[in-house]
């Protein structure tokens, strides 16, 4: 049986494009006021319009959460807005993709301070909220969503450190959830598989072209379909976690 989020807040990052984006449209559907973040503030602009034409209410938060100020700061001005905040879904990531010989390493330091560092940030900002939403209002009950990938279960040749950031996400995830599931913070880890997004276009053209030829003829999920995924996490009842979710396109071997 599904609960609502009426009454809720919720924070997405990378609310600007692809999954974040689907995912903060979707959770103001189910009736969340939400902050998204990201860095360009006029897709989220866009976005907040858009949850406001459909009656939800929006916060529009610009930050690099890179920064742990920056998404301390974030948080703050969701709790600040709206007074409390139940789910928090850590979403911003980027994949460079390559080998890992002659790699440039600029390229791993992005990955690791978006996809680990902010993820960190994200979260240790907002624990306190969320646990003390779960220690009361609408649902007891609060939930930090933290993006992963099919990368963060399975390494390949070509991904090495994209499979290290999202490796340790997973990691990360399970030691928080054992930590906190008790106080009624649900930590719940999402393993896309190929989804229709912006996130290959940051790499090189090469690396692009590759991507492109691996997935050629393959139908990918859409973002929506995360989104779906998601909503159907944070409206459990309060006595079901789950815990992860591992979701493929039907045609990704
Ligand atoms: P997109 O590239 O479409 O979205 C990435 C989002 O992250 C954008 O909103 C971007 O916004 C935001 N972002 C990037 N850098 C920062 C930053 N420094 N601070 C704040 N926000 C930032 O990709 P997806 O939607 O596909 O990716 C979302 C998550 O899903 C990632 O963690 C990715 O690893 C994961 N994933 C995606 C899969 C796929 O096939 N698409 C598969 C498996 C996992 P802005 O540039 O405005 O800051």
């Amino acid at each position: 049986m599904a609960q609502g989020l009426d009454g809720t807040v919720a924070l997405v990052t990378g609310a600007s494009s692809g999954i974040g984006y689907a995912t903060a449209l979707h959770l103001a559907g189910l009736g969340a006021r939400v902050a998204v973040v990201a860095r360009r503030r006029e897709r989220l602009a866009e976005l907040a319009g858009r949850i406001a034409d459909a009656g939800g209410e929006a916060l529009v938060v610009e930050s690099d959460v890179t920064s742990e100020q920056a998404a301390r700061d974030a948080v703050d001005a969701a709790v600040q807005r709206f007074g409390r905040l139940d789910t928090v879904v850590a979403n911003a990531g980027v994949m460079l993709l390559g080998p890992i010989v002659d790699a440039p390493v600029p390229e791993w330091e992005r990955m690791v301070q978006l996809n680990v560092l902010g993820l960190l940030y994200t979260s240790h900002a907002a624990l306190p909220h969320l646990l003390s939403a779960a220690d009361g209002g609408p649902r007891s009950v609060a939930d930090l969503v933290l993006v992963s990938s099919v990368a963060g279960r399975v390494a390949r040749s070509g991904s090495g450190v994209y499979n290290l950031t999202k490796h340790g996400v997973g990691a990360f995830a399970e030691s928080l959830r054992q930590e906190v599931t008790r106080r009624h913070v649900r930590v719940s880890l999402i393993e896309p598989g190929a989804v229709k997004t912006e996130l290959s276009s940051h790499n090189r053209p090469e690396i692009q072209e590759q991507n492109r030829a691996r997935w050629e003829g393959m139908e990918r999920m859409e973002a929506e379909d995360i989104a779906d995924a998601i909503g159907y996490v944070v409206t459990r009842p309060r006595r079901v976690a789950i815990n992860e979710v591992l979701i493929r396109p039907t045609e990704q071997e």
